[in-house]
């Protein structure tokens, strides 16, 4: 496809999906604000520069060294978020992105507040929970939130931005509703355990708008906006 047809079907399916989390947002009630991040993964960097031009100012990728490619690539100014599974091994790349979502073990939590401590400085970190118990998806359960948030006080050069979670695919509303509010609760105990946590990242192209009236801060779009990945 040319380019600027590409933009175009961007920019078109950019303006649906904020059409429809306006409109669950104000089924749901819960008032928050809604930010939509363009996951780019297995797209080339013209993805990046059309989401750009539709008005997204935030991108999610999964994998570190496939970012950093696009980051090199591209000129407009968008905040990446780090959405999949880290190996702890990567922890020194991650500072050059706005946002971690899937911390979702000790063992990287520790290696990130090593790296961060080094480098003096903060990394913005969500919790990933793993609300529905598949064994095909990572994250901590619901019942180690607690314990977590007393320990990542303790980790000074991480702060806790809230929750991470991702839903079985293709499930039932009532399932799909049961793990987002799951997350929510999630949330719930980082704050009353002294976190600010306000980032609610939950909602991906089949399940958002549910998502959104469960509260989801930040909804994660890739083939809605770009078509099915090859
Ligand atoms: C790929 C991915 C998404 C986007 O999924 P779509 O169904 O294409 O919208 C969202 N979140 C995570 C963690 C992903 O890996």
């Amino acid at each position: 496809m040319p380019i600027s047809d590409h933009v175009t079907v961007v920019r078109e399916a950019v303006a649906e999906a904020r059409e429809r989390i306006a409109a669950a947002r104000a089924r749901g009630g819960h008032g928050q604000e809604v930010t939509l991040i363009a996951v780019t993964k297995t797209h080339g960097p013209e993805a990046v520069e059309a989401a750009y031009a539709a008005g997204v100012e935030d991108v999610g990728e999964n994998r570190v060294q496939e970012a950093e490619r696009k980051m090199a690539q591209v000129t407009v100014p968008v905040r990446w978020h780090l959405i999949g599974h880290l190996q702890t091994n990567k922890a020194a790349q991650v500072h050059r992105f706005h946002l971690l979502h899937s911390l979702d073990r000790d063992r990287l939590a520790n290696a990130l507040q090593e790296e961060m401590r080094r480098r003096e400085t903060v990394l913005d970190v969500l919790v990933q929970v793993n609300v529905s118990g598949e064994a095909s998806k990572g994250g901590y359960e619901p019942a180690a939130l607690p314990a977590l948030a007393d320990r990542l006080h303790e980790l000074r050069n991480l702060r806790v931005r809230g929750v991470m979670t991702m839903a079985p695919f293709d499930a039932e509303e009532a399932t799909l509703r049961h793990v987002f509010a799951g997350a929510r609760e999630a949330r719930a105990e980082l704050q009353r355990r002294g976190h600010e946590a306000p980032v609610l990242s939950m909602g991906m192209s089949g399940d958002f708008e549910i998502a959104v009236e469960e509260g989801a801060t930040h909804v994660r779009l890739g083939t809605m906006l770009f078509g099915h990945r090859g």
